[in-house]
């Protein structure tokens, strides 16, 4: 692959063309009309466009840094209340820099208070989703990168409603902000804290939306005053398998964890279970993966949602172990998570017994694997359930 505007138009779009080869599906919600974009945010504008910016509303470069300081070192974004800044141009500033772009809907609490899921509004009315999951040794969030998900996998909430947009890089930023700063106020049990991981795992798939979720990457990453100084090595990014998007994200040298949402080892089951893989198939998303592996010595998460009766037989484990075992030892962590199915789909939970042979499986083959842990079930299930719930409402 050597056209560079190729990858990058494929990357970019991702899957919005209605199967640009005709090779995979792409589901448009029926709420896909023309609704604008999000209002420009802080976290959109490069350092030049902030200044550009500051100085048409008469303030001068430093004033960036503190706002820049506000946001990523305190969590803060509410200008009307910076006080380091001249009373007469707070709101201003609040209105240029620091519009609402995200509104808490409805919050679900479980595990004692220490997972918080909420279901976002934003601007054009879409919803989408983070969840806010509480260890004893880390805090990890999972956000949303599209409102909906393009790639219609059948057995998913979130792909039965299609793909509405894209997410902005502000909007995409703002789950993690609220989030650390919920952390640091002490508003999730077990008091104050820090936010340490942020993981892509909530509605969309990432690499539809490479621009913004790098820069969101970046963002999170970066040391106060330009980041939330949340280390990239505990940042995850997953993907069904857009290899150009692996291939890409390779080459951006940040020390991201790559998780590839696999579900089946082999062609015919998963072209049925990930319509994706029509487009990129087993092998080219794992030589990928692996590809991934090597150039950032991070080891790669395969999630395998298992799915009773066709994805969990003993032959599947087999064939899984096999395919990995085929690029050396130790390159990847292998996550089966139990489906939490959609009502009324043919594609159901495990058994429990199965899922332990499959595990036992794959450990006897020499591969890691656990069993992913299932927080937040009790709150309305995996990702894009709320959401989609709602958006249909
Ligand atoms: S499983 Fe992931 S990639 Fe597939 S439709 Fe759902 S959110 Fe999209």
């Amino acid at each position: 692959m050597t056209d560079d505007n190729q990858v990058s138009e494929t990357v970019e779009t991702g899957i919005t063309e209605g199967g640009r080869s005709g090779a995979f599906r792409d589901v448009l919600s029926k709420n896909h009309a023309r609704r604008g974009k999000p209002p420009v945010h802080f976290a959109d504008l490069t350092d030049d466009e902030r200044i550009a910016k500051a100085k048409e509303l008469g303030l001068p470069k430093f004033r960036v840094r503190q706002l820049a300081n506000h946001y990523y070192g305190h969590f803060d974004a509410d200008a009307g209340y910076f006080t380091d800044f001249p009373a007469g141009k707070r709101d201003e500033v609040a209105r240029e820099f620091f519009p609402t772009l995200i509104r808490e809907v409805t919050r679900q609490v479980a595990d004692d208070g220490q997972t918080i899921k909420t279901l976002w509004e934003l601007f054009d009315g879409s919803k989408i989703e983070s969840v806010l999951m509480r260890y004893p040794n880390r805090t990890t969030l999972c956000i949303s990168s599209q409102v909906g998900c393009g790639m219609g996998c059948p057995f998913c909430a979130t792909g039965q409603l299609g793909l509405t947009r894209n997410m902005s890089t502000g909007e995409i930023l703002e789950q993690v902000r609220i989030a650390a700063a919920m952390m640091e106020r002490g508003e999730v049990a077990g008091g104050p804290g820090r936010l340490s991981n942020v993981v892509f795992m909530g509605m969309g798939e990432p690499m539809g939306n490479y621009r913004a979720i790098v820069s969101a990457v970046r963002q999170i990453s970066a040391m106060p005053p330009e980041g939330f100084g949340i280390s990239a090595r505990n940042i995850t990014v997953s993907t069904v398998g857009v290899v150009p998007g692996i291939r890409r994200l390779a080459q951006e040298g940040m020390p991201v964890r790559l998780a590839v949402s696999l579900h089946a080892p082999n062609n015919a089951l998963r072209d049925e279970l990930v319509p994706m893989n029509r487009r990129f198939n087993v092998d080219e998303v794992l030589d990928a993966a692996h590809d991934y592996y090597l150039a950032s010595k991070r080891r790669v998460s395969i999630e395998y949602a298992l799915m009773r009766g066709i994805n969990d037989q003993e032959i599947h484990a087999r064939q899984l172990a096999n395919r990995l075992n085929h690029y050396g030892d130790n390159w990847a962590h292998v996550n089966p998570i139990p489906l939490n199915p959609i009502e009324g789909s043919k594609w159901t939970a495990s058994k429990p017994e199965d899922e332990r042979r499959f595990l036992e499986i794959l450990h006897n083959a020499g591969i890691t694997a656990t069993l992913r842990d299932t927080r937040g079930q009790d709150i309305d299930g995996a990702c894009g359930q709320l959401a989609a719930k709602t958006n249909n409402a």
